[in-house]
């Protein structure tokens, strides 16, 4: 049986064992997980959760009303989806498009929501994110969007079975987010590290790891 607290214990010693001068955010990912192992893992002490597919979601938001839980979404984001995902979410984490932008920003009705642009880093046309050299023009484009509170930039790197290119990919994460910076003061968020190279992505910089199965196990 999977032990969630012990589970959520576990990764938080790794995470302090690194000595790391800033203490990253934990997303525990929750997706194709059952909401009561989301309660079991609130009552541990983890309290931001993210969701991959919006209908799933709004079912165990439904039933998790009484908890103060923070949203993310970190789903592929379909336009019409836009107005349900500004309603119902403190993050969303895959914008990669200014379309999605703007609709997200006309459906925050006097509420902000916090934003990562999704970064193809691997930049293979098959996968979701802008392309490295669109970066700068995106962001410049985002800042028209008052309801968006533009945080930082989110990626899914290579695997970590290919760990050479895995560690250049995150390199060069690192070294866009820290350009950024310079120009965009509120930006505070890189988004990277899963279950299998959370500790990879943590030693190269990154500020919020999103964890699934290392905390709730195997998806169905
Ligand atoms: C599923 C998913 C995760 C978590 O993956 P695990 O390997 O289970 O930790 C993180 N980020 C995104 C975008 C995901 O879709």
């Amino acid at each position: 049986m999977v032990n969630i607290k012990e589970n959520l214990y576990s990764l938080n010693k790794n995470i302090d064992e690194l000595k790391n001068s800033i203490r990253p955010a934990i997303v525990a990912v929750s997706k194709q997980q059952n909401f009561e192992k989301i309660i079991e893992a609130f009552k541990a002490g983890q309290t931001i959760f993210a969701e991959n597919y919006l209908q799933e979601a709004l079912d165990k938001q439904k039933l998790l009303k009484e908890y103060p839980i923070e949203w993310h979404f970190i789903g592929p984001i379909q336009s019409n989806k836009c107005k349900l995902i500004a309603e119902n979410f403190h993050w969303v984490q895959t914008v990669d498009r200014i379309k999605i932008a703007k609709r997200l920003n006309d459906n925050c009705i006097n509420k902000k929501i916090n934003i990562c642009i999704q970064i193809n880093i691997s930049e293979e046309e098959s996968k979701s994110g802008i392309m490295l050299d669109e970066v700068d023009s995106f962001v410049s484009e985002l800042n028209q969007f008052k309801q968006l509170r533009l945080r930082g930039i989110m990626a899914i790197p290579s695997h970590i079975s290919q760990e050479d290119k895995l560690i250049r990919e995150l390199t060069l994460l690192k070294k866009i987010f820290d350009n950024l910076k310079i120009k965009n003061k509120n930006m505070d968020t890189l988004s990277v590290g899963m279950s299998e190279d959370y500790l990879l992505a943590l030693n190269y910089g990154s500020t919020m790891i999103r964890v699934g199965s290392h905390i709730f196990g195997a998806r169905k």
